[in-house]
């Protein structure tokens, strides 16, 4: 019997973790690329991206802030890119959308529901910041991330002639039911790529139950027409990954949803994190998926329609 293909997505650097946290997270485009780069070369089939401001390590949504590493990225991998719309929880939504709206990726990420969204936890952990923003950021317990219809229908619109697909960000039970409205209404097609997520404050948490209920749930909903992904954040990443590796789904790693590589062990790199994914997949007599797999499996457009 064949195996069954696995796919493991990199996020390499995202806007939860701040500079000062580990100076394994990527920052300038040069970081970013190389690490996008690295993740593929350890078996990431697709990168998620996001940019920061090269100086102090802030978000950066502006598709000029993008162009550097993308076109790096496309000369030296085939891996699938995937553009966050999610940003950070701070933006507008017209500036989510844009870096996607004007590259026109395979894959785009997608919030599928409004939440509280707590950073400050980590400020236990974290003490010594190099930049203001950072403690700012992360001590501000009045964040809401919006993410309403009018919201999620904006970007699906926006990006609707693009052929782009998407990751579609699942925080809790309600964000399947969200996505299922969308789905009911023909606004988005299957095979939807359903990246369920665990741990983060102001989301379900990360107990073996809630990654059953979210899977018994989006399988009520979508039947065989959903493909099913996980993300666990801080030290539920490999528990979580390996679950979900066992159980039929697909894995998200990467610095952006943990800084670590093990109990009390800082990852060196993106890599490495890609590395332990692997060693779960092929631990359980599975395999990971190529970039072309993943595109077969996710029914992507192709690395040449692309708008970078
Ligand atoms: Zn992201």
């Amino acid at each position: 019997m064949a195996k069954r293909k696995v796919i493991i997505t990199c996020a390499v650097t995202g806007a939860i973790h701040t500079p000062s946290m580990s100076p394994a997270l990527p920052v300038t485009a040069e970081q970013i690329a190389d690490a996008a780069i690295g993740a593929a070369e350890a078996g990431a089939a697709i990168v998620h991206l996001h940019a920061r401001n090269p100086v102090d390590g802030r978000p950066d949504q502006t598709p000029e802030g993008f162009s550097p590493f993308l076109q790096v990225i496309k000369q030296r991998s085939d891996c699938v890119v995937n553009i966050t719309t999610g940003g950070a929880p701070t933006m507008t939504i017209e500036e989510r959308v844009r870096p996607a709206a004007t590259h026109k990726p395979e894959v785009a990420s997608l919030n599928m529901g409004s939440m509280n969204f707590g950073l400050f936890g980590m400020l236990n952990r974290f003490k010594d910041f190099k930049h203001q923003w950072e403690k700012d950021y992360l001590s501000d317990k009045g964040i809401i991330f919006r993410n309403s219809f009018a919201d999620i229908e904006y970007i699906l619109t926006t990006c609707a002639e693009n052929g782009t697909r998407f990751e579609f960000e699942c925080y809790d039970t309600s964000h399947l039911y969200n996505l299922k409205y969308f789905y009911d209404q023909g606004i988005v097609k299957g095979p939807l790529f359903v990246q369920t997520v665990f741990g983060l404050q102001g989301g379900i948490g990360a107990h073996p139950e809630d990654v059953l209920h979210m899977k018994r749930t989006a399988d009520r909903l979508f039947g065989d027409n959903y493909r099913w992904s996980v993300l666990g954040a801080g030290r539920n990443q490999l528990p979580i990954a390996a679950m979900s590796a066992a159980m039929g789904g697909n894995i998200r790693v990467g610095l952006e949803d943990s800084l670590w590589a093990g109990p009390g062990k800082f990852a060196e790199s993106n890599a490495q994190q890609v590395t332990l994914a692997r060693q779960i997949i092929e631990g359980l007599g599975l395999e990971v998926a190529t970039p072309d797999e993943a595109r077969e499996i996710l029914e992507l457009k192709g690395a040449d329609k692309v708008g970078f």
